[in-house]
């Protein structure tokens, strides 16, 4: 245990103008205040605030920080209060001190689904000032140190978890490099023991295998800049065990080199010398391809600086190289710590406090209230990123901006799919709203997959995208070639003649296309009318008649489709083709459709579950891709109808009537289908602008206490 003035020692070699006496102070109140508890591992419970003021030092914090952290469980855990701690030691202490309790019992709460919620505020509680986060991330790295003293499995696995999704990326954004390789190192052995025995009996083979590599490796290394009258100092540091598993996890690849486990680092004085080193090495070694990365003229977001190659090296052995100066090093080191050490309690005007830190605390500044604090700044440190969580409360990452559907497939493909619907935070939401930090995001999935090419408007993710755009390629691309051979076989039988492929082989060099394919697709797609591709096939006669004319139902790809005088706004059909919406479903705007080619007759729009559907699966030629034009759909009126079982009391259709103009519809029609003792059977149709709001009619219904069930009707 750290002794009392060795603590002051400590903080005084780096901060000789830090008060010794409020050091004191806050050493002997945390003594006297946790008394006689203890620790799981049976140390006395002040060892831990002790210890967690002793890693704080080694980021050279000031000391209003460190005095945070011997208080730091003070509040929670003993009967010492918060007015207590400002009375003694000032209000920002009790500021800091309140912060991290919060943060404290944000972590108490371990139900799975407060997860989201709870980071939500975690966050929000410790951008008040980002030492209560500092306090609290050396606050976790001492309890995973002394992890395996807590007895009860469930609770250690839940401790490392919540280490792994929340203080790793947190400690990695502000750069505490150090931190957040041992906090992932200590999780990475509660969570997966077995991977990192046997990354470390690897790597113990290795170090015996290389013997002292290493140190020849060094030695070379620095004679050679040494020689060129470059000052530096050069280190080798071995690869954390979670690294080096992350690493063959995400390449796939087994570690076997040098490379894979040791890390070369070069420092200098000032920048010019990073790039003159960086010549130097690269002239003495053969650089391997593709390695080098320049982080001093464009830093990382978390603001890291370096030289990242790797060459050949003296033993012709591959190894990678780190090179900076010393002031980049400690920033590495110790990230967004490296400003709030003492000597720049003042740096917010040095112009290198960090970029998203000084943005953080402008706002925080210039904000009227914490719900405006945080509307503006949507976590502005997470600028680029949100965090959300899966309903087991796995962390899932994604860039700003993403949908339940980048979600779903950032989770597997499989469940990308196969989306239908989702809920955030146990509420139904469209597909293409934006995720926020925090979010628990819950996918709604179909059993065969159906991605929609209008999602490819409002997805984010490459690997998303992608995946939609292929699926949905390939589906329509057999639709059309599907529906371009039947079309074909069509256009035979009116011309009186046997299906042949020969006859339309010999057609395709007419056309100017390479194979059959090809050309049924283009007839299916109506980029090859049916009335040329009959003279093609047919060139000594004229085709005429109903097929030429039922196939221009087909070409086109867009425009407003005319049913009696009423636009009908829907894309994937070419203008003045008959349209009119199926009668046993009665489409709304926002529902997934199809189109039923009947030849002279148009098309019959139904929802995509439409039961009459099944009825015309052997006819995939006549079915049609269609969605709904969203602009034009605005401000129309469209009907819905609604199924519903009521009870036959008193009062029930009047409350009925009610709720649906209570959400703005309008009741057109209404037919009592069946009727009981107890229950009326009705079929209600509702005038409603889209699918969505016909949604929110029938959730009003059922909280209607005599309304026992509502559905949209079908079929
Ligand atoms: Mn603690």
């Amino acid at each position: 245990m750290i002794r009392q003035y060795e603590l002051v020692e400590r903080v005084k070699a780096y901060d000789p103008t830090a008060d010794e006496g409020i050091l004191n102070r806050a050493y002997v109140f945390s003594l006297k205040a946790h008394g006689a508890q203890t620790r799981a591992s049976g140390d006395p419970y002040f060892s831990h605030p002790l210890e967690v003021a002793g890693i704080l030092t080694t980021l050279k914090l000031d000391c209003d920080t460190i005095v945070t952290a011997l208080l730091h469980d003070t509040v929670e855990d003993t009967l010492a209060s918060l007015d207590e701690i400002e009375n003694h030691f000032g209000a920002p202490v009790a500021r800091l001190v309140d912060g991290v309790t919060k943060l404290s019992q944000l972590e108490l709460q371990s139900d799975q689904t407060r997860h989201a919620e709870n980071f939500r505020k975690f966050v929000l509680a410790m951008s008040q000032d980002i030492r209560v986060l500092l306090v609290k991330l050396a606050d976790r790295l001492h309890n995973m140190r002394t992890l395996s003293f807590i007895e009860n499995q469930t609770k250690r696995r839940r401790i490392a978890n919540e280490t792994m999704d929340i203080y790793v990326p947190l400690s990695e954004r502000i750069g505490l490099q150090t931190i957040k390789e041992e906090l992932e190192d200590l999780a990475f052995a509660e969570i997966n023991e077995d991977a990192r025995n046997s990354v470390n009996a690897r790597l113990e083979f290795l170090r015996q295998e290389s013997g002292d590599i290493v140190t020849r490796i060094l030695n070379a290394l620095s004679d050679m800049l040494a020689g060129h009258r470059l000052r530096a100092s050069v280190e080798g540091r071995e690869k954390r065990l979670y690294s080096i598993w992350r690493k063959m996890e995400i390449k796939n690849i087994a570690f076997e080199q040098l490379s894979d486990i040791v890390a070369f680092r070069i420092i200098v004085e000032d920048v010019a010398d990073c790039y003159r080193a960086l010549g130097l090495v690269h002239g003495a070694y053969p650089m391997v391809p593709g390695k080098f990365k320049d982080y001093i003229s464009t830093p990382k977001p978390n603001d890291y600086r370096s030289l990242h190659t790797s060459v050949m090296g003296p033993e012709r052995q591959r190894i990678e190289i780190q090179i900076r100066t010393r002031e980049m090093h400690e920033e590495a080191e110790l990230g967004v710590a490296a400003h709030w050490a003492f000597k720049q309690a003042d740096a917010g005007s040095d112009g290198k406090q960090y970029r998203w830190l000084r943005e953080l605390l402008d706002i925080l500044d210039n904000a009227a209230g914490p719900e405006e604090f945080l509307e503006h700044t949507k976590l502005e440190m997470f600028r680029d990123q949100v965090f959300c969580f899966t309903p087991h409360g796995d962390l899932i990452n994604l860039p700003r901006g993403a949908t339940p559907v980048d979600f779903a497939y950032a989770v597997h493909s499989d469940i990308g799919d196969t989306c239908v619907g989702a809920k955030i935070n146990g509420g139904m939401v469209p597909l293409r709203t934006r995720l926020s930090n925090g979010d628990q995001v819950e996918i709604v999935r179909s059993t065969v997959p159906s991605p929609s090419a209008t999602w490819e408007s409002f997805l984010v993710t490459g690997k998303a995208r992608a995946s939609v755009r292929r699926f949905v390629r390939s589906k329509q691309r057999k639709e059309y070639e599907a529906l371009g051979r039947a079309i074909a076989e069509k256009i035979f039988r009116e011309a009186g003649e046997p299906f042949a492929e020969a006859v339309v082989e010999q057609a395709l060099p007419r056309l100017k296309l390479k194979t059959e394919v090809e050309l049924y697709a283009a007839l299916g797609q109506g980029n090859l009318s049916g009335k040329d591709f009959g003279d093609a096939c047919f060139p000594a006669r004229r085709l005429t008649g109903v097929a030429s004319r039922a196939l221009s139902l087909v070409r086109g790809r867009s425009g407003i489709a005319k049913a009696g005088d009423a636009a009908i706004p829907i894309r994937g059909l070419e203008s003045g083709v008959a349209v009119h919406l199926a009668d046993c479903c009665s489409p709304l705007p926002g529902d997934r459709i199809v189109g039923i080619v009947a030849i002279g007759m148009g098309v019959t729009v139904h929802t995509i579950d439409c039961e009459t559907l099944v009825s015309f699966s052997d006819t995939p030629e006549r079915w049609l891709d269609l969605s709904w034009d969203r602009e034009e759909a605005d401000n129309s009126v469209h009907v819905g109808r609604l199924s519903l079982v009521v009870a036959n009391e008193t009062g029930s259709l009047g409350e009925l009537a009610m709720s649906i103009a209570k959400s703005k519809g309008n009741i057109n029609n209404l037919k009592i289908t069946n009727r009981s003792a107890e229950f009326f059977d009705f079929l209600v149709d509702v005038e409603v602008q889209d699918a969505r709001h016909l949604t929110d009619v029938i959730a009003t219904l059922r909280a209607v206490p005599c309304v026992s069930s509502v559905e949209r009707a079908r079929g």
